[in-house]
Formats: C-alpha cells, structure tokens, sequence
C-alpha cells in the first residue's frame, strides 16, 4: 500500500481530511453519484469540477473526484485503489483515470491496475499517452501512435488555434501550468461531441493484432456487477466495455482516450429518465 493510502487511511480513522459523512448527503439526491480518482493532482480534478458546473445540474449527475495531496501523482494501482477507498458502497460507480506514460511506469504497472479494476468493478478511463490526448481530441483527431510519449501531444494540444490559453499549457510548473483555467475551460467547452466522435474512432484504429476493437455498439455504458454480485464479470468481460477486444492489452492501445465512455455515462442516465436530446446524446448514436 502507497504512503499515500496509509495517510488516506490515517485520515479516514480520525475522521478528518477524507470524507466520513456519505459524500451523498452533501448532494441532491436525485443526481447520480460517480467517484472518479485520477492519478494526476491537476488537470484531471479540474476537468472533473469543469464536467460538474457545466452538464451536472442539467444532466443530474455529480462526479465526485477523490482528491490526494501527493504533487508526484499516484500510480495505477493506487488510483484504484483510492476510489475503492472513497466509495461508500460496493455497488458505487466508480471510475480510475490513468494514463500511460512510458516515462514512469511500466507496462505490468497498467495492466495490474486494469485487473484489480476489473476485479472491483471499477471503470478505467486509460489514456494513452497522457489525459492530455482527450484534451486535444476536443481540437483535433490524433492517430500516430506515441509510444507512451506525450511530447507530440502536448506540442499539438498548445499549438491549435482553437486552444486559447493552452499556448503555454504544462510549460510552467506548479498548479496554473497544467490547470484548466478560465479561458482554457471555456475553449474545451461545447467540443464534447468533437472529442467523443474522435475517442470512439481511435477504438476502432487499435493496433491489436487480432483486431475486433471497435465501440461503434458501444451505445450505452452499463454499471458494473457489485463485486459481490453472482453475475460478476470476467476480466476479458470487463475489458469488452471499453470496445476493445477481450484479449486487447492495454498498453498497445496506442493512441486511445477512454475518457469519452466517462461523458456517455454521465449523460446516458439523464436520456432514459428525461427521453430528450441533450448534447452528449449525439455520441450514444449507433454509426
Ligand atoms: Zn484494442
């Protein structure tokens, strides 16, 4: 276990820190609850509360991210294991970003924290290379593959025009370097379409060598059987709801974004209850 778990755990006994009181009693009830972990401490927490105040009202959902204090990030597992930590139930939605970045982990880092996902029934949203990549499909699709290299993406992501603020985006250290601020939050709103239509793409365009990666039937993310349920996925089951195959490693997912299956879920809910358009819907259509 991470030093940074231990200290979740110290804080959880004490009853400071970590949440104690069921974060659903701090919401409207009638709003989904969604744990998210990310192992970044900046841009994913921000693009979370970004998704919150723009869609949560409308939509009826809130993503509730579970924030750490460790400035180096946490690893795969740990993100997993930091959203397990912070759902109340085992039949919560939770969700693990991460990504892959060859710079600082390993392969065998990803895929342990895809199997004890799968065996918790936790969602992954990987990125491959860097969440950075599901920011620039807002802008543009990107097919090359980087080899877990964010560098091209990053050059990319600050050179589009369309990208107002994110011209020196990383190139600073400390929170306003890789923050979404003001201006940056207002160029990615409204391209949700854009980036969702371009994730979905790159499933199909997975170098799997067996091929049979695709999430064009991927029209409605369906929670995950509790961890206790008799109808418990398999890992290769688990694996399907990305729309990659089920033999499909993770780490040859080379470019990929699963964060779009995120925004499909948070407003998938809101379309069967309400039945009205909405401008997430457009990415639940069978193409
Ligand atoms: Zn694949």
């Amino acid at each position: 276990m991470s030093g940074d778990n231990r200290r979740s755990k110290r804080r959880d006994r004490r009853g400071g820190g970590a949440v104690r009181r069921p974060v659903s009693s701090y919401q409207d009830p009638t709003r989904r609850l969604v744990y998210v972990a990310a192992e970044g401490a900046k841009t994913e927490g921000d693009y979370i509360a970004l998704l919150n105040r723009a869609y949560g009202a409308e939509k009826k959902f809130h993503l509730h991210f579970c924030r750490h204090g460790d400035p180096n990030g946490l690893r795969p597992v740990e993100v997993v294991k930091r959203v397990l930590a912070a759902a109340q139930r085992p039949d919560d939605e939770k969700w693990a970003l991460f990504d892959r970045d060859s710079g600082d982990k390993t392969p065998e880092d990803i895929r342990e924290a895809m199997r004890l996902a799968a065996e918790h029934g936790v969602h992954v949203a990987l990125s491959h290379p860097s969440f950075e990549l599901w920011l620039l499909l807002h802008f543009k699709q990107h097919t090359s593959r980087e080899s877990g290299r964010s560098t091209t993406v990053l050059d990319r992501l600050r050179a589009h025009p369309d990208a107002a603020g994110f011209a020196d985006y990383a190139s600073q250290s400390g929170d306003r370097g890789k923050g979404l601020g003001d201006r940056r939050e207002r160029a990615l709103l409204g391209r949700e379409k854009t980036a969702i239509d371009n994730a979905r793409a790159l499933v199909a365009l997975c170098p799997h060598p067996s091929g049979g990666c695709s999430a064009r039937h991927l029209t409605k993310i369906e929670p995950i059987p509790g961890p206790r349920s008799e109808t418990k996925e398999t890992y290769e089951e688990w694996n399907r709801r990305t729309g990659h195959a089920a033999t499909c490693d993770p780490v040859q997912r080379d470019p990929s974004a699963d964060v779009w299956r995120l925004l499909v879920r948070s407003a998938s809910e809101r379309t069967k209850r309400s039945n009205r358009t909405n401008s997430f819907r457009s990415a639940n259509r069978t193409d």
